[in-house]
């Protein structure tokens, strides 16, 4: 086991707390460090750079709470000093990027977790799964509240990201019923925003990145098939406040506004000119024919809802992805 340096003594805490975000250079956890930074919080952000990146947290390496610490979770953690809390957001989310090595992905799923909640436990920290509305698999309801048990496949291409954040799952319940650790579990529906990859496969990135590089949009399949999609920072307040809450059941964080990938291929044509029509790719196996969130336990339990439409997460976006799309665009006009 290799012995990591927590946050050294030398680093003035303030009133804050402690907080360690496994995953804290991918996209979401990157948009969670600066949340916790402002709240007063010191935060470890500890990531392997599989599919994270520094430049998303880039602009925190000079902020005097902030400490990054290259690791992968798949191996135990060991960390001098205090911990309060752990979020754990470390696995790629993507289908491609989690397809591409399943038993890494698996193994970062239920080892990781496992190693963090032996941290959790020795620190007395609270620790938080960013678990996935992949537990309900191909769901056979139209809306999947926490108590739909899923349609999920233990084999099969998406088996390694679905079986394993379901077994994360039982792993953090046991840990709570067993061990006394202070698990929280949040179901994070399809959610997008600024620091996505430009070629990290999911749809939204794609067909923005698409449709800025002048390309056609991939629909896979008919494009009936339907997802709710929710702002990056409408699900960073979800998460907090699921932290700072007592319920130790999974909660579904997300958007229940659902649409068709035709729908939102329509929504960003409509806001990128020069946009090229679509093009129809094979349905991908095992791809859910729908996906859309109950919340009225986060709403109850977190007096929680998403504020940011799709149309104005769209508009808060594609600016993002011109700034990248621009600087490749200009990389290769300077190398042909
Ligand atoms: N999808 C698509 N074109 C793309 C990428 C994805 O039509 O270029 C579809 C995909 O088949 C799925 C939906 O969009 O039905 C959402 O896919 P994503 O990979 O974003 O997430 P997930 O399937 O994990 O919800």
């Amino acid at each position: 086991m290799r012995d990591l340096v927590g946050a050294p003594e030398s680093m003035d805490f303030g009133s804050g707390k402690v907080v360690l975000v496994a995953g804290g250079a991918g996209f979401l956890g990157s948009a969670l460090c600066p949340r916790l930074l402002d709240a007063g919080n010191t935060v470890l952000c500890v990531d392997n750079l599989l599919t994270g990146d520094l430049a998303n947290v880039a602009s925190l390496f000079g902020h005097a709470r902030f400490r990054f610490i290259r690791h992968d979770i798949i191996a135990p953690l060991r960390l001098s000093g205090r911990v309060d809390e752990i979020y754990n957001m470390a696995c790629p989310a993507s289908p491609p990027r989690y397809q591409a090595d399943p038993i890494h992905t698996f193994r970062t799923c239920v080892e990781g977790s496992l190693n963090l909640l032996n941290l959790a436990t020795e620190k007395g920290a609270r620790i938080l799964l960013s678990s996935t509305s992949e537990v309900y698999g191909d769901p056979e309801v139209p809306v999947q509240s926490e108590d739909y048990r899923g349609n999920v496949s233990t084999v099969g291409p998406r088996a390694c990201y679905d079986e394993g954040k379901r077994a994360a799952e039982t792993l953090f319940w046991e840990f709570g019923e067993h061990r006394g650790t202070q698990t929280r579990i949040a179901r994070i529906f399809n959610t997008y925003g600024p620091r996505m990859h430009p070629d990290d496969g999911r749809v939204v990135s794609n067909f923005i990145v698409q449709a800025l590089r002048g390309e056609a949009l991939t629909i896979y399949g008919d494009g009936s098939q339907t997802r709710s999609f929710c702002y990056v920072d409408d699900m960073v307040e979800g998460l907090v406040r699921l932290m700072e809450s007592d319920e130790k059941m999974p909660v579904n964080l997300g958007n229940p506004g659902e649409f068709t990938m035709l729908e939102l291929a329509e929504k960003v044509l409509a806001r990128i000119a020069d946009a090229r029509p679509l093009c129809y790719r094979p349905l991908p196996k095992d791809d859910p024919r729908q996906r859309c969130p109950d919340i009225s336990r986060a709403k109850r339990l977190l007096g929680w809802e998403p504020t940011v439409p799709l149309e104005r997460g769209l508009d808060l976006t594609i600016p993002w992805f011109s700034g990248r799309v621009a600087a490749e665009q200009r990389q290769e006009a300077l190398v042909s």
